[in-house]
């Protein structure tokens, strides 16, 4: 495979994020990295876990054993009321109480329970309730309408599914029918509806005792199952098992370098993995303080939240952070962050633009990370300790041996030299891989070759060892025998002041196969006119040279996304080609 150009970071040279000592606040729990990978190993990770293999005693029993009960575990935080806090002892009791609820209304090991709600107590001590349970958690996005929620219901073989009255009414009793398997309905608060299935949470949970004894777990059981968000297709069912908290347990210590005393905020759904793995199990299995906040984006309401709340640690997405950079750093500075240590990203590619703006706007700049849904946790991280790279996703977990590979001359594969690019691969092995696509085990089976998990993702890495993302093997563009990443040309276009997003694609051409073409939308106060375009061409050529740089800018009010935020390229494709639209289930409505 040809090699890209690479833009080569920012505005800022890179050794701006060097950091010394007196940049960490208070000290990493990494801070040697190569002397992590040679410490680490996953059986001391497993027993830092007190011996627990459930995750749900695991994350709340545990910290009521070890005298941390009246510690808030979970605050909610909602602009209709005042905060809502939920202690380690509440906790227990309250998913004790729901463990017992399912076991009265037969729900067996293994079965799923899914949930479709918004970040409400509900969603939180039902999930921990149905891993006690030992059935298996599957949390649906409560913005999905009744046809995605219809099809993970029904590819899921869901029994028994918690919700609202309201969402009950509007996405459930239109397709109840046509979902045999679903046995019961619980509705939140005290209504019940027509019917023996449909039952009042409420009225079960207080029938229901508050002591629970979990049933034999073992490390390999089924306790997760979290679809994909969809933006290269349809989406899968990844199945985890109950060890993958140990992953989750080492990556908060490691990556999110969570401290006991953090104030942590994950602003992700638990409808989407990062919202369970690091917005539930994570922070809980280190018994930090965890924000829920119930309500949707709002620039001037998360500084508040920030500022207020005193997170010390902020675990976010590329897409809020490029939605704060429009509303203007001037906005940021209006409020102080003194607790503010940490700031991590996940979920796309997040632009050097971006990672030095956090320092510029907050004192601190991001940490990306990557991982999937199928990794179940964080497996390649920029650490508290580690100097940045701009644009890079920083090196791989300790525990997890990650690689460029690429295919040989006879079909296997083989790992790249630094530099090259070719397909991100991980060792299989790590806790939190998932186990299975629900249903598809042929297209599980051929996520693997001799002995690597294939990840989807271009990459490469460079001769320090850090990794840089390239693009989704689906998304590459091959212009004029180059390949070209959509995210170095939408990581340079970032750079230009008039604009505030941009996703790019490949649009067929006869002489250069695919050109390069950018669709962008800009900041307030520009206007969308020839000029400007001309303007971003010019741009572009003269950052990216002729080969890498857009052909065609196109204007839009807004790129369409999914709505775990991520730009949907291929929609931006079909669109530009008047083709169908594919699996739309997850775009943002
Ligand atoms: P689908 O598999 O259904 O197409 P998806 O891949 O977007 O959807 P997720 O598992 O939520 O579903 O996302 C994982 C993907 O997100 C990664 O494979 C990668 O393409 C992208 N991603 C996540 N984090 C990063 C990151 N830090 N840098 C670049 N890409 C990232
Ligand atoms: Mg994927």
């Amino acid at each position: 495979m040809a090699d890209l150009t690479f833009a080569k970071g920012g505005p800022v040279a890179q050794s701006e994020l060097s950091k010394a000592p007196r940049d960490w606040g208070l000290p990493p729990n990494l801070i040697d990295y190569e002397a992590a990978r040679r410490d680490f190993n996953w059986p001391s990770a497993q027993a830092e876990l007190g011996g627990f293999t459930n995750m749900g005693e695991a994350v709340v029993d545990r910290h009521v054993l070890e005298g941390r009960g009246t510690k808030v575990a979970l605050r909610f935080l909602s602009p209709d009321r005042p905060p809502r806090d939920l202690t380690f002892d509440q906790l227990m009791e309250l998913s004790n109480r729901f463990a017992n609820v399912l076991t009265h209304l037969g729900i067996l090991k293994g079965e799923r329970v899914f949930t479709l709600l918004g970040r409400v107590p509900e969603l939180y001590l039902t999930a921990l309730g149905t891993l006690k349970r030992r059935a298996v958690f599957c949390p649906l996005f409560s913005a999905f309408g009744p046809e995605p929620v219809r099809t993970r219901l029904g590819l899921g073989g869901a029994r028994l599914l918690i919700t609202t009255p309201a969402l009950f009414r509007r996405k459930i009793a239109p397709i109840r029918e046509q979902l045999p398997l679903l046995e019961f309905v619980l509705l939140t608060g005290w209504e019940e509806a027509p019917g023996a299935r449909t039952l009042a949470l409420e009225s079960l949970m207080q029938s229901a005792a508050g002591d629970f004894q979990v049933g034999p777990t073992f490390p390999d059981d089924p306790a997760l199952l979290h679809f994909t968000s969809g933006t290269t297709g349809t989406p899968k069912g990844a199945l985890h098992i109950h060890q993958a908290l140990v992953a989750h347990y080492a990556t908060g210590k490691l990556a999110l370098d969570l401290h006991p005393d953090d104030i942590y905020w994950c602003t992700a759904d638990p409808g989407w993995v990062t919202g369970t793995s690091y917005g539930i199990l994570a922070p809980l299995a280190h018994g930090v303080t965890s924000l829920v906040d119930e309500a949707d984006f709002d620039a001037r309401r998360w500084l508040d939240i920030l500022s207020t709340q005193g997170v010390s640690v902020w675990y976010t997405a590329p897409t809020a952070i490029r939605m704060l950079m429009k509303a203007g750093t001037a906005l940021v500075k209006t409020r102080t962050y003194p607790r503010l240590r940490f700031l991590a990203s996940v979920g796309e590619p997040l632009n050097p633009e971006a990672v030095l703006w956090g320092k510029e706007a907050f004192g601190r700049p991001f940490h990306d990370n990557w991982w999937q849904t199928e990794t179940g946790g964080i497996m390649v991280a920029n650490y508290a300790a580690m100097d940045i790279r701009p644009g890079s996703m920083g090196k791989p977990l300790p525990g997890v041996e990650a690689a460029i590979v690429v295919e040989t001359p006879d079909g296997h594969l083989s790992v790249a030299a630094a530099g090259q690019e070719g397909e991100l691969a991980l060792r299989p092995g790590w806790p939190s891989m998932f186990r299975a696509y629900w249903n598809e085990p042929k297209r599980y089976f051929n996520c693997f070759k001799d002995g690597w998990y294939l990840s989807g993702d271009l990459a490469r890495r460079d001769s320090d060892g850090y990794f840089w993302f390239v693009a989704r093997k689906d998304d590459v563009i091959k212009s004029s025998g180059h390949l070209v990443g959509p995210f170095e040309v939408e990581s340079v276009l970032m750079e230009h002041p008039a604009v505030a997003e941009v996703g790019v694609i490949g649009k067929p051409d006869p002489v250069a196969f695919e050109l390069v073409k950018a669709f962008v939308t800009l900041k307030d106060g520009y206007l969308p006119t020839e000029t400007l375009g001309e303007d971003l061409l010019g741009y572009g050529r003269k950052r990216l040279g002729a080969a890498v740089a857009p052909k065609e800018i196109a204007f839009l009010d807004k790129l369409p996304r999914t709505r775990s935020g991520k730009i949907l390229r291929r929609l931006l494709k079909a669109r530009e080609l008047g083709l169908p639209e594919g699996d739309t289930s997850t775009l943002e409505a």
